[in-house]
């Protein structure tokens, strides 16, 4: 097969510098940290509403717990400020083990810990699913099992 010689054309922009000119990437984007910090206050003032941890039930003080997002992964930014959608925790153990549970049984904790709260319907839409995804009545079957567990 007859191909036409490459031919080195010169560069439209200049070489790049490389090495310590540099810069480096942002650790979060400008959008990501804007949003972290309008949502701040929201959640400071959300776990010191709390008598204690959502999962274990101690009265582990505020600034010990971490706000968790039910919604996770490419929801967690618009969970970032929604009660519906957040447990407050230990930082240290609790967190780990509800991350590990599914979203009818987190739905089912904040439910125990602040019936007002609980929105399921809001909580599928935030997550862009459809309206019955998660249903109450599978929300207050978890809430059920957790209650019979219950030392
Ligand atoms: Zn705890």
């Amino acid at each position: 097969m007859k191909r036409t010689p490459l031919k080195r054309v010169p560069l439209k922009r200049k070489p790049r510098k490389l090495g310590r000119f540099r810069k480096p990437l942002r650790q979060t984007s400008k959008k990501t940290a804007r949003r972290k910090r309008s949502t701040t206050p929201f959640r400071i003032a959300f776990l010191k509403s709390l008598a204690g941890c959502e999962y274990c039930g101690r009265q582990t003080p505020a600034n010990e717990l971490a706000p968790h997002e039910i919604a996770g992964g490419p929801d967690r930014p618009k969970a970032l400020d929604k009660a519906f959608a957040m447990l407050g925790l230990c930082q240290l153990n609790c967190h780990d083990i509800v991350q590990q549970e599914s979203k009818a049984r987190q739905l089912a904790r904040l439910y125990l810990s602040r019936p007002q709260d609980l929105d399921v319907v809001a909580f599928n839409r935030l997550r862009g699913k459809a309206d019955g995804a998660i249903t109450l009545e599978e929300v207050l079957a978890e809430a059920e099992l957790i209650q019979e567990c219950a030392p």
